[in-house]
């Protein structure tokens, strides 16, 4: 043992922080640090006189006496093994990484070998975390469908994936890692691979550097292989930038078919709008004249018709009237599906038009053996906000199908009540119900829950069109039914904040008719191209004895004939040829001499649009075909009182 020289040596590399041994020329360990003792787990002094092969693996123990051997032959300050994974075997025979340098020591009794240990578990296990995060990185990276590339701080390549690559057309990294932005934006333009569209190189270049400095949003490039390629580039934490470039091709063929498929359904709902309302306008046409002339017939004083013939008038009338209804539905229903239907609200007295509307039904629940009648005992109802027409229309589509679905004997009933700030008016029928598989559908258009083979008249379009309207009108419409017993169905609109809005009702004239016979004598001029509606105009005004007719074929001389001689009123057709109805009257309002005449505009489009434009345009009145003898006999008179 070498205990006398080994106290000052000693203190000297226990202060070392790796640990150290020493041993002699045949392997005999002669001191070791107490840093040695703790990594190897003995006790102090434990492992003096012991070979040092105690320290290394088993399988390696037997050549080793060799190494040393051969290190004392040729000693130098030299590290252990250097391409080896060196281990060092602990007390309780576990092993853990080490580095080992050797070092040779001459000393009066002979060459002794300093060996420095390091334990590297914790460096070893960095290393390996180090291989691990970067194997997930580029894994990562590589599973990116995108080309991807990374610039470091310097804006040199750092990382590319093989989508980048291939996209460059480099095959290994070395031709793209480590180049600049700029050398290698310059080699894909060199390359060939966007398409400049004209662009020169040079402009290109700086436009994608432009884009490259201050990377806000993305851009989308062309490739002479006719791809399209969306870049997006990104700024990192470390001031190095992220580049993607995503192939788009497919999603701009596909936006562009659709924008294509969309175009072409517009252009197909448009040409179907213009179709149906044309075609509105020429079914109009004919009925106005069947029903303009059955009316008359119907109401001939001077060659009354009888009983019989009546009776069957009565059938031209009705069918008719649910041709035109029909037409009316249709076009509806295609103006509201092109978003072409416009409601415009005010207050309107619910009581009023529920009142109306069971009236205007009666006929026709007569006819079914059905009572129609409004809840005994409801108050008057606050006024909604609504249009009032419309309204009308979806209570008319409610009532006449709880009458339709109704059963003989039975009985309608309409109920309106206040909820919050709505007002629901609810149509109860006890008639046959709807199966519940078919509720989800009927306000589908052209959905008729199983009535399609049945006696029942329908198109299925009555509830599509009232629930829009609903909505138009910000109200909701709903239903309950059980089969066999019966349905309700309520339209729910928002209540007028004022109450108590009803709008006054006209007080009834006693004071006799402008039109009577032995009246003052009045000129009425028509402008209409369609002989058949002038021929009936000439039959209606026939009725009123103190009226005169004057017609003209087109506005242009029509306009001559009322300067000429100015008449009492004006019933102006509106699709005329030449000049259009809504010209000749604003011709009219400009002219003093004319100005005041009154003027009722006569057309077959059946539009709210319509009739508002006619307000706008100067018509005192505006009624549609066919012409209902009654209401433009009470127009008549309006005018001509004034
Ligand atoms: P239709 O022209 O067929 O009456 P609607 O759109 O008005 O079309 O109604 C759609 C379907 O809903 C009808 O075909 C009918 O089957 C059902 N339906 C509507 N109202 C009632 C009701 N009061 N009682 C029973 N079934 C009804």
């Amino acid at each position: 043992m070498l205990t006398d020289w080994n106290v000052p040596f000693r203190t000297l590399i226990d202060a070392a922080p790796d640990g150290m041994v020493v041993c002699d020329q045949r392997g005999v360990l002669v001191l070791t640090n107490s840093e040695i003792d703790r990594m190897f787990g003995y006790a102090h002094d434990e492992l003096l006189g012991k070979p040092i092969e105690v320290l290394i693996p088993e399988r390696v123990r037997s050549r080793h006496h060799a190494h040393v051997a051969s290190y004392v032959a040729q000693p130098r300050l030299r590290p252990m093994g250097s391409n080896l994974d060196l281990h060092g075997v602990r007390k309780d025979g576990s092993m853990f990484p080490v580095e080992i340098s050797l070092s040779p020591c001459a000393t009066e009794r002979g060459m002794l070998i300093i060996a420095g240990v390091r334990d590297v578990t914790d460096r070893r296990e960095l290393e390996r975390d180090k291989v691990r995060a970067n194997s997930y990185l580029t894994s990562a990276v590589e599973a990116v469908q995108e080309a991807f590339l990374l610039f470091d701080e310097h804006d040199r390549v750092r990382m590319v994936n093989s989508a980048a690559r291939e996209m460059v057309g480099e095959a290994g990294d070395a031709a793209i890692i480590g180049k600049t932005f700029e050398e290698l934006s310059r080699a894909i333009l060199a390359g060939g691979i966007y398409d400049l569209a004209g662009e020169s190189p040079e402009a290109w270049y700086q436009r994608r550097l432009a884009y490259h400095r201050d990377p806000v949003g993305t851009l989308e490039v062309r490739t002479r292989a006719g791809r399209h390629v969306r870049i997006t580039e990104r700024r990192t934490a470390e001031h190095g930038t992220v580049t993607t470039i995503a192939d788009i091709t497919d999603d701009v063929q596909r936006a562009a078919e659709l924008g294509e498929a969309r175009e072409l359904a517009e252009a197909a709902s448009a040409a179907k709008s213009e179709f149906l309302s044309s075609m509105s306008h020429e079914l109009r046409t004919p009925l106005n004249a069947i029903l303009g002339f059955a009316q008359l017939l119907e109401r001939d004083r001077k060659q009354p018709l009888s009983q019989r013939q009546l009776e069957r008038l009565g059938h031209v009338l009705r069918g008719g009237e649910h041709l035109l209804r029909l037409i009316d539905d249709v076009l509806d229903l295609s103006r509201i599906e092109a978003g072409r239907i416009a409601v415009s609200t005010e207050p309107v007295a619910v009581t009023e038009v529920v009142a109306e509307v069971v009236h205007t039904l009666q006929p026709m629940a007569a006819r079914a053996q059905i009572g129609i009648v409004v809840a005994a005992g409801a108050e008057p109802a606050p006024a909604v906000m609504a249009d009032r027409t419309r309204l009308a229309q979806i209570l008319m589509n409610l009532g006449s199908n709880a009458i339709k679905y109704g059963k003989p004997e039975g009985r309608v009933e309409l109920r309106t009540e206040v909820r919050g700030d709505l007002v629901r008016v609810t149509v109860v029928d006890d008639g046959i119900g709807i199966p519940a598989d078919k509720r989800d559908r009927i306000f589908e258009p052209f959905q008729r829950a199983g009535q399609e083979t049945g006696p029942i008249e329908g198109t299925g379009i009555g509830l599509t069109i009232s629930k829009r309207l609903a909505m138009l009108m910000r109200g909701t419409l709903g239903f309950e039914s059980e089969p066999g017993h019966g349905s309700a169905f309520w339209v729910e609109l928002p209540r007028h904040r004022q109450a108590a809005d009803a709008q006054p009702v006209a007080a009834v004239s006693a004071r006799p008719s402008p039109l009577a016979a032995g009246a003052r004598r009045h000129t009425v001029v028509y402008v209409e191209d369609n002989p058949s509606n002038i021929a009936f105009m000439r039959d209606l005004v026939e009725e009123l004895a103190s009226v005169e007719l004057i017609t003209a074929a087109t506005a242009e001389i029509g306009l001559e004939l009322i300067r000429a001689r100015p008449p009492d009123v004006v019933i102006m057709d509106i699709n005329l040829p030449g000049m259009s109805g809504f010209e000749a009257v604003r011709r009219l309002k400009e002219w003093p001499e004319t100005r005041a005449i009154p003027v009722i505009g006569l057309s077959a489009a059946a539009l709210a649009a319509d009739t508002s434009r006619a307000r706008d345009a100067g018509f005192h009145r505006y009624l549609t075909k066919p012409v209902k003898v009654d209401e433009l006999t009470r127009a008549l008179e309006d005018l001509l009182e004034r």
